[in-house]
């Protein structure tokens, strides 16, 4: 069997690190908001190049608290995707603001950077780029317009742990950037988990207080909060693993260049990196015409696939009430054809020929 991600495989790797570091949280008795969370925080945010990071919940609450934080809400848009995971979208309407959703370039999967401008109406705030599957969205382009009309940039990077645009790793490009540590991510936690980074201290002030009761200090609370903090276990693991992450992405990038030239011949078309950009691959995503019959000729060697993802966000049933009759004719049409190949740093090279194989017999 071909699993799609190798969670048990890491564990065997660390096992002792992780068993001590959990077990240093048991003993000293604290678990909310200590130690832990701060070098967590000093260490992520020094990785990824900011001053800044902020622990919270998930990276659904880091897009959440970037969006309140930078005071975007009732009448304002966000120029956004919809080809995307839902909480790139939900940060933007639980704000109360409207998501403007702008189509991909079919080569990256990335927002079309090309196409942002004449979207842009005097009530844009922000544009949310989002570096899907672990490859950089065009930010030279994102931030050069950000720039001429005053917007905000928030990336989602929930997908791209370490990955770098023009040799700076995304997330600390944009005014904000936010992290998901979901188990199955690039650098993941044993449960949920998020990071919000930023260069801006008032920023970081407000998202701080935000994810913490809206409280500076005990007792004070200067708005209205939430409870979104990043708690010392799962930091004290991510402290472990993101010792690891380096090294994690490098074996990702062998397999993704393994698969690159094992499937050069068939009828698909694999993933793009541009120039500027080193991909992490969180996912190794292929388009096919016959993806469905493919999946499932795959299953049946027992090789496990995903589809991120089948139906894109302006379809799905929450967002049809808002309202959106746009037209995304590439995000529209990739969903049938896009699949997820098994990709993590414990898979062998021979599976790799093995996934490579059955896709020669299938198509
Ligand atoms: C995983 C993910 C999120 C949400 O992160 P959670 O930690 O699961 O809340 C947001 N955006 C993208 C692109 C993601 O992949």
């Amino acid at each position: 069997m071909i699993e799609f991600a190798g969670l048990q495989q890491q564990y065997n790797e660390i096992a002792d690190q992780i068993e001590q570091a959990v077990n240093g949280v048991f003993k000293g008795g604290w678990f909310i908001l200590g130690r832990e969370l701060e070098n967590f925080e000093n260490e992520f945010s020094r990785y990824i190049g900011t001053k800044f990071g902020i622990g919270v919940n998930s990276g659904s609450d880091a897009l959440l608290l970037a969006v309140q934080a930078l005071g975007i809400g009732e009448g304002d848009e966000v120029i956004t995707v919809s080809h995307t995971f839902i909480s790139t979208v939900d940060s933007i309407v639980r704000n109360g603001a409207r998501p403007v959703f702008l189509d991909i370039d079919p080569e990256t999967f990335c927002i079309d950077a090309a196409q942002i401008e004449k979207k842009i109406t005097k009530k844009t705030r922000a544009i949310i780029p989002v570096h899907l599957y672990g490859n950089p969205a065009d930010m030279m382009t994102i931030m050069e317009i950000a720039e001429n009309y005053n917007l905000y940039v928030i990336e989602d990077a929930s997908q791209a742990h370490g990955a770098k645009y023009k040799g700076k790793r995304v997330g600390g490009i944009g005014d904000i950037g936010c992290f998901s540590f979901y188990p199955a991510k690039n650098l993941g936690a044993y449960g949920d988990g998020g990071m919000i980074v930023t260069d801006n201290l008032e920023l970081a002030e407000k998202m701080r207080k935000l994810r913490n009761y809206g409280q500076p200090e005990k007792n004070r609370h200067d708005f209205v909060g939430v409870n979104s903090r990043l708690d010392e276990i799962q930091a004290a693991v991510l402290r472990i693993k993101l010792k690891h992450l380096d090294n994690w992405n490098a074996k990702r990038r062998q397999i993704a260049a393994q698969y690159d030239s094992l499937l050069s011949e068939l009828p698909v078309v694999g993933p793009v990196e541009t120039e500027f950009a080193e991909d992490v691959y969180h996912l190794y995503v292929i388009k096919c015409q016959q993806r469905d019959a493919l999946q499932q000729k795959l299953l049946r060697h027992d090789i496990h696939t995903q589809i991120h993802y089948p139906v894109p966000v302006h379809k799905q049933k929450a967002y049809l009430d808002l309202g959106f009759d746009v037209k995304l004719p590439v995000t529209e049409q990739i969903c049938g054809e896009i699949l997820s190949l098994p990709i993590h740093p414990w898979l062998a090279e021979a599976d790799v020929q093995t996934v490579a194989d059955a896709m020669k017999s299938a198509l």
